[in-house]
């Protein structure tokens, strides 16, 4: 009878799984493991909400392998020595799991391999986690694109949707029963993993993120009028199940080729940026360190401390920014018209670098991609791949005019500005002094041309 181990990571679901399936299709008997690794967890706050969403997703997962008669295992130590001692312990023959190209998870995957190639387990991974990868969307010349459009044109070009989007049941009944995990399950409550409970921002796990696609579709049509304003709840809040697998990719870009409104074009369109940033990393990996635009990689950024932490706390006097950093640091969650005006901000206004905006975020956003955050950084900071013009720098105050034109963001997220009357987005000093709101840390016009002048200096070099 042939065994199998499936290692669960930023799949986090059974519907539609890939490694799961051919873990099915491949063997006999199925066992479903998740490893929490200290290297990824040691430095995080205690009270994570990632560690609680993908915690309260695993929850989920286990329920359902238990009313298939199964169980999940579940172990918090080094994969590299725990994913070959499990199968050694099931006397599986094979570990299935899914792609991850971020560099320090391709690392570990290569230990992870030799180390069960050593003892004569097979290694197999599969796509699941995008719909293309790293070289096969390729420009003409056989390159990676460095630009979105073309990118994306390529991508669309060579789609066949039958294969791309296919989905993949796996067959639940091949699973191993609980009568010979027994031996093998720990106990994994989030306190024994070295944690606390928190509730995260969004519902977790897989019934949650249906619930979200459920609701977002009948909006779709609109998203492309709508998904700006950061008050109109008009974008599907899906980041963070494609983070951590909660939902298919592959279902999203089902749902979104079903439609043919220019909302779903859309929407297609930014789960293809995703797909982009993803692939920017993977070919150039450079970039996790340094600018991918060279001539930047040695500004010096003269922003301060002084000003990065004021950014930080949402006390830079400009509204729109102060309320999107405020929502940021209670629920880990920014919308993205409020990502690019605040990263614009710290880079043109502050004059900071962008690494230090990239980092805060990283350590706080719960759907965190390394590929997307640095490439959203970059693109604000005008270092990266297709990214802003350096001369197009975004006037915060007619931003929240445009997108915030009632100023319903900013009352929910600045308390003082509430009960104000007059101009929202640029209070008077008199309003502001009697509000108990902070005076402008910097004044946008005088900035403006020093960042200009900062960024166009090194553009020429
Ligand atoms: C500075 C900055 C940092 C960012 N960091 C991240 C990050 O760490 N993780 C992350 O998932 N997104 C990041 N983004 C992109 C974007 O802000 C979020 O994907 C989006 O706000 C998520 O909301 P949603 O799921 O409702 O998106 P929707 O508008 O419903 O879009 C659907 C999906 O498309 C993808 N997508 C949308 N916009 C982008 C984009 N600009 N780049 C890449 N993918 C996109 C996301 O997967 C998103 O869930 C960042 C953007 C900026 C400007």
């Amino acid at each position: 009878m042939k065994r199998a181990l499936c290692w669960i990571r930023r799949d986090l679901r059974l519907t539609d799984n890939r490694a799961l399936c051919e873990a099915t299709e491949s063997a006999d008997a199925v066992a479903v493991v998740f490893i929490f690794d200290p290297e990824i967890l040691d430095p995080l706050d205690r009270d994570d909400t990632r560690v609680n969403f993908i915690h309260q997703s695993l929850r989920e997962i286990d329920e359902k392998l238990k009313q298939q008669g199964s169980q999940l295992l579940v172990r918090h130590g080094n994969p590299v020595e725990l994913i070959p001692q499990l199968a050694r312990e099931l006397m599986a023959d094979e570990v299935f799991t899914a792609h991850d190209l971020e560099p320090g998870a391709l690392k570990r995957d290569r230990s992870v391999r030799e180390a069960l190639l050593a003892q004569g387990t097979q290694f197999k991974t599969c796509k699941d986690h995008l719909v293309r990868q790293k070289t096969e969307v390729l420009s003409q010349s056989g390159t990676p694109f460095k630009v979105y459009t073309p990118y994306s044109k390529a991508w669309k070009a060579a789609l066949i949707p039958a294969k791309d989007f296919a989905e993949y049941t796996p067959d639940l009944s091949k699973l191993l029963p609980v009568s010979e995990l027994t031996s093998l399950l720990r106990p994994w409550s989030i306190e024994e993993i070295g944690f606390v409970a928190k509730q995260p921002w969004l519902a977790a796990g897989e019934t949650a993120a249906k619930a979200r696609l459920a609701t977002f579709l009948p909006k779709i049509d609109v998203y492309g009028e709508m998904r700006d304003f950061p008050a109109a709840e008009a974008t599907s809040y899906l980041s963070v199940d494609l983070r951590f697998g909660t939902i298919s990719n592959r279902e999203l870009f089902r749902q979104a080729y079903a439609k043919t409104s220019k909302g779903a074009e859309k929407w297609l369109n930014e789960l293809i940026w995703r797909e982009f940033y993803a692939d920017v990393l993977a070919n150039f990996p450079h970039v996790v360190e340094g600018t991918f635009n060279s001539s930047y990689q040695d500004l010096e950024w003269p922003g301060t401390d002084e000003m990065f932490e004021i950014w930080k706390a949402g006390q830079t006097g400009y509204p729109i920014v102060d309320a999107a950093m405020r929502c940021f640091a209670e629920t880990g969650w920014m919308h993205n018209r409020l990502r690019m005006i605040v990263a614009s901000f710290l880079t043109k206004d502050l004059l900071v670098d962008y690494r230090k905006g990239e980092a805060y975020f990283a350590s706080k956003l719960l759907d965190f991609e390394l590929a997307s955050n640095n490439g959203g950084w970059q693109w604000a900071a005008s270092v990266g791949v297709d990214a802003q013009p350096y001369f197009r720098i975004f006037n915060p105050y007619l931003q929240s005019v445009k997108f915030d034109a009632e100023g319903t963001f900013i009352r929910e997220w600045v308390p003082e500005l509430r009960g104000i009357s007059g101009d929202i987005h640029k209070p008077s000093p008199e309003v502001r002094a009697k509000a108990g709101y902070v005076p402008e840390v910097v004044d946008h016009m005088v900035q403006k041309e020093l960042a200009i002048k900062l960024l166009s200096k090194q553009s020429e070099s």
